[in-house]
Order: structure tokens, then C-alpha cells, then sequence
């Protein structure tokens, strides 16, 4: 009756069973276990009519043409620039860490200083990971690379990671990287801002298509099994291709032990006043349990007078699959081997594809895991069609 069933209704899951059902005229059943779409980015308006992301603040940004044409397809945008600051004792930073900062933290006099060394170390308008900042020889330089590394990103990294920076994936802390200009976007990228009405209304349009059927509440585990290279749905032989975007460890019971992640408590907050804090997030990367503080309706563009609702973000180890959700995989060389096993199993079901932040075990943000789908029900399709 299917032609293709995918598992998990994040971007991954809602993109492919887009384009397999409108590209390949393919019947698509869509297996989500939670009770709503939309995965991690779903949002929905709490009690007090403040639309709120469930599970984290998410901009979406992209350079990717592609991605941004094809989302436009089923959304309006509300575009901006996204500008974070850090709490510092008090005093609010511009975060990526930049020539502003400098002058804030430095005074002008000093700052100017220090900025010609910058700009003749790496040029201007240029990016430094602040693991490279700290290896360079030059006493000013490393005075800076100090700074940031113990008021930007020590605590905070320790809190979100239970480790040092020096001791995690070192493209983790170059996603926030030193920039070399006067520009206080927290992303580079030229498309920056969230969907005009919001995520969960731009994955209803995209899912409404006659070839999808959604069915939520569903482990795909009590549908789904693989035995000696057949793949059973509803206890009968599926002969056709499986999406699956969930962790890969749980999908296989853990057989080679749990994939290390991290995961998130949020504790959302209203309060009667119209202005919480000075940018829609503040990182706390100095002091608190929590990271960062998003207050919703500056992200989002929504008025709400005399009223604004928070969420803290607590970061905690995964250590229950029941009550907790993998956030963050931790890449290392250890885990990703531990991840490789569990995609050696899957060798014997050529039309079984792992796609997503979670089925491949890395750190994806929203538009590459849109461009993967694409590719991805590219690649079907033609696979199809030989
Ligand atoms: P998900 O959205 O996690 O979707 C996977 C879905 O599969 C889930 O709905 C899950 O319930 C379902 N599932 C799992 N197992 C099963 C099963 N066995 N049966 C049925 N269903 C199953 N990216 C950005 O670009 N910008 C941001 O600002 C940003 N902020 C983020 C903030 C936080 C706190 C986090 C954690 C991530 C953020 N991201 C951001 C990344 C973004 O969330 C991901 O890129 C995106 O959600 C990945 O989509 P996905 O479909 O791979 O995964
Ligand atoms: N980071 C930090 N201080 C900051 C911002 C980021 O130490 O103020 C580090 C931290 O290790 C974090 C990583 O940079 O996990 C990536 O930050 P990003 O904002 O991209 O994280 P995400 O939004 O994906 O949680």
C-alpha cells in the first residue's frame, strides 16, 4: 500500500515524504511518536497566547539558495538580523565576541590597539575559532584570546557540555567563532529570521499533500522490524524504502550500548512586564546553572503588551531514553565509532536510510538537514527510476 515509510516528523521526516510523494507520485505514511509535527522545531502558543518554541529557540539560517526557495514554497518569512549578548557580571557582551565587544570591554583608546593587531594577525572581516586565537604567540593576542576564553566560553561550555572547550569537538566552539569586524550578527548567513506565522503552520502546509499520511503517537519500533535483511511493517515483508530520523541506538534496542548525548531541561517563564531582557537571547556564560534565556516575542516579532514569556535552558546528561530527548550528540572519536556499529547493521537493507541530526549522530542545524532531505529524496527517486 506504501511506497515509502519515514519515521520522524522533524524537517528531515516532513521534507523527504514531501518529495517522494509530490516528485515520485509515491504513497508516503509519516510514523511520529510524539503526539504533534514539526520534531524539535514545533511551536505552539502556551496559555497566555505567547507563541513559544517547545523544544529550544530556533532561528533558521541559511546561505543555501536552495533550501531558502524551498521552504519559501509553504512559508512567509519574518527575516532579521539575529544579535545575542552574554551576561557578564552584570554587563551585557556582544556575542560572537567582535571589534564592539572589544571597545566595550577594552575602552576605545586601548581597543584601537589591539584591534590593529587583530586585523593584521587574520585580516579584517575575517572569523578566529577562539581555540586558534589562543595558540597565537603574540602577548596582546593571547591577553584577548584569555578574556574570551574565560568570560565567553569556559562556564558556558562546561555547562552545556560537562566539559572543557579544549576537551570537545573543536567545530563545536567554531560555530561561535571571534569575528574580526563590527558586525554583531550571531550568524553570518545571508537569510536569517524565523516563519511568519510560525513553524508548525509552515510543516502543516508542507504535509498537506494527498499522497502523505501522518499517524502520531507512534513508535515506529512497534511497527517496524528488520530480520535477516527483510524489512516487516505491520508484521507483513515491506519492499519499499524506510526513512528513519530517530536515534539509531534506541531503534536497535541498544544493543552496543547507548549513544552519548546530551539533553535539555526548559523551564518556561511568564511575567507581566513588557520587556524582559535587552536582545531576544542572553547567553549567561559567567554565572547560572542555565546557558541562555530566550524571550520569545523578540524572536518572533509577536506584541504582546505588558507580558513576555522566558525559557531557561539547563543542560543535563541523556541518561534516560523514557523521560529525557537527545539533544546534542557528542561527537568524539569514541562515540562516532560507536555509532559506525550500529550503521554497519543496517548494510543488509540497501533501501533503509538513516537521515537527520539524530539518525546520523551529528550537528546539524536546520538547513543542512533540508538540503540532506532533498538530496536524499533525490537519490530515491532516481534510484527508482533505473
Ligand atoms: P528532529 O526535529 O529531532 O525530529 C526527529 C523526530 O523523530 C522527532 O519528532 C522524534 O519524536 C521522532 N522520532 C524519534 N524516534 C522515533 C521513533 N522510534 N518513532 C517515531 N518517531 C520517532 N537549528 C537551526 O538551524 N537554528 C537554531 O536556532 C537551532 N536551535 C536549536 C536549539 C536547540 C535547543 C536544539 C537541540 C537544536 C537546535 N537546532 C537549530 C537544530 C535543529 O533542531 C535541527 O537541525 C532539526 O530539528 C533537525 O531535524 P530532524 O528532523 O533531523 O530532527
Ligand atoms: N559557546 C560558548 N559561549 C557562548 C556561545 C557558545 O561557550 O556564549 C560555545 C558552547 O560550547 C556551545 C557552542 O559554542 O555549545 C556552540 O554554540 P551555539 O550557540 O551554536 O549552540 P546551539 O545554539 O547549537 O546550542
Amino acid at each position: 500500500m506504501y511506497d515509502s515509510i519515514v519515521i520522524g516528523c522533524g524537517f528531515a521526516g516532513a521534507v523527504v515524504a514531501r518529495e517522494l510523494a509530490e516528485k515520485g507520485g509515491q504513497q508516503v505514511c509519516l510514523l511520529e511518536k510524539r503526539n504533534h509535527i514539526g520534531g524539535n522545531c514545533y511551536d505552539v502558543e502556551d496559555e497566555h497566547g505567547i507563541l513559544i518554541h517547545k523544544y529550544g529557540p530556533h532561528i533558521f539560517h541559511t546561505n543555501n539558495e536552495r533550501v531558502f526557495t524551498y521552504l519559501s514554497r509553504f512559508t512567509e518569512w519574518y527575516l532579521f538580523r539575529h544579535e545575542v549578548v552574554a551576561n557578564v557580571h552584570g554587563e551585557y557582551l556582544p556575542i560572537p565576541f567582535n571589534l564592539n565587544t572589544l571597545v566595550q570591554v577594552y575602552g576605545s583608546e586601548k581597543a584601537a590597539e589591539l584591534e590593529a593587531k587583530l586585523i593584521e594577525a587574520y585580516g579584517a572581516e575575517n572569523k578566529v575559532p577562539i581555540l586558534k586565537l589562543k595558540e597565537h604567540p603574540d602577548q596582546d593576542i593571547a591577553q584577548i584570546a584569555d578574556f574570551v576564553y574565560e568570560n565567553v566560553f569556559l562556564q558556558y561550555t562546561l555547562k552545556q557540555w560537562g566539559q572543557k572547550p579544549e576537551d570537545i569537538d573543536p567545530a563545536v566552539t567554531a560555530r561561535v567563532p571571534v569575528n574580526i569586524s563590527r558586525d554583531n550578527s550571531y550568524f553570518a548567513d545571508k537569510y536569517q529570521g524565523m516563519p511568519l506565522e510560525g513553524y508548525t503552520p509552515l510543516f502543516e502546509k508542507m504535509l498537506d499533500y494527498s499522497g502523505i499520511k501522518v499517524e502520531l503517537d507512534t513508535d515506529a519500533k512497534s511497527r517496524l522490524q528488520l530480520e535477516n535483511g527483510v524489512i516487516y511493517f505491520d508484521n507483513e515483508i515491506f519492499d519499499g524504502n524506510v526513512i528513519f530520523t530517530g536515534p539509531v541506538d534506541e531503534f536497535f534496542n541498544c544493543c552496543y550500548g547507548q549513544l552519548p548525548y546530551r539533553s535539555l531541561d526548559f523551564v518556561f517563564e511568564h511575567h507581566l512586564v513588557d520587556s524582559y531582557q535587552p536582545k531576544s537571547v542572553v547567553n549567561y556564560t559567567v554565572s547560572e546553572d542555565y546557558t541562555r534565556i530566550t524571550e520569545f516575542k523578540k524572536l518572533t516579532g509577536q506584541v504582546a503588551e505588558n507580558q513576555t514569556t522566558i525559557v531557561k535552558e539547563y543542560p543535563v546528561a541523556y541518561d534516560n531514553a523514557e523521560t529525557q530527548i537527545p539533544y546534542y550528540a557528542i561527537n568524539n572519536p569514541l562515540n562516532d565509532a560507536l555509532y559506525q556499529q550500529y550503521f554497519e547493521l543496517l548494510k543488509e537493507y540497501p533501501k533503509f536510510y538513516l537521515l537527520g541530526r539524530l539518525a546520523e549522530y551529528k550537528y546539524y542545524n536546520i538547513d543542512a538537514i533540508v538540503d540532506k532531505a532533498l538530496m536524499l529524496a533525490d537519490q530515491i527517486l532516481q534510484k527508482g527510476s533505473l
